[in-house]
C-alpha cells in the first residue's frame, strides 16, 4: 500500500483540483471552506488506515487521544470494511461521533448540535468522503501494480 506521505500529497493535490473546480462552478465560498476543512480533517485524521495494527500517520496525529482509535483498530481488520468507499467513512464518522459523545458525557458536558443547512451537511459529507475514495483507489492501484 502507498505510505502516508503518498496519500497526503495526492490528497492535497486533489483538494486543489476540487477547490479550483468548485470556484469555477460558482459554488459559495463558505461551502468551499466547509468542504476543504472536512476534507483535510478526513485526509489527515480520519484515514482508512486507522485500522492498521502497527499504527498510521492518522493515528499518530491524534497524539495522546490516539488511544480512542484502538477499539476501531480491533473492530476492523486492515483493508476490510474500513476501506469500503461507502461504509468506511460512515463507520469512522459514527465511531468518532460516539467517542466525542462519550468524552463529553464523561466530563458531564451536554452536546447540542446546531441546526445545519442541507448544503453545509452536503459539503461536509463530500469533504469527508472524497479523500477516502482517493485513498481506497490508490491502495487498490498500488496492489494491482505490485501483483503484475
Ligand atoms: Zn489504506
Amino acid at each position: 500500500m502507498p505510505g502516508d506521505r503518498v496519500h497526503n500529497i495526492t490528497g492535497v493535490a486533489l483538494l486543489f483540483v476540487c477547490v479550483y473546480y468548485l470556484l469555477n462552478a460558482g459554488i459559495d465560498s463558505e461551502m468551499i471552506l466547509v468542504f476543504s476543512a472536512s476534507y483535510l480533517f478526513s485526509l489527515l485524521w480520519l484515514s482508512p488506515d486507522l485500522d492498521v495494527d502497527r499504527g498510521s500517520g492518522s493515528l499518530r496525529r491524534w497524539g495522546p487521544l490516539g488511544f480512542l482509535w484502538y477499539p476501531y483498530k480491533e473492530l476492523f481488520s486492515h483493508r476490510g470494511m474500513s476501506h469500503n468507499i461507502l461504509l468506511g467513512p460512515l463507520t469512522r464518522l459514527v465511531y468518532f461521533g460516539f467517542m466525542v459523545w462519550v468524552l463529553f458525557s464523561a466530563v458531564n458536558v451536554g452536546i447540542k448540535l446546531p441546526a445545519m443547512q442541507k448544503d453545509v451537511v452536503l459539503a461536509f459529507v463530500a469533504g469527508v468522503w472524497v479523500p477516502d475514495v482517493l485513498h481506497c483507489m490508490l491502495d487498490r492501484a498500488v496492489t494491482e501494480v505490485r501483483r503484475d
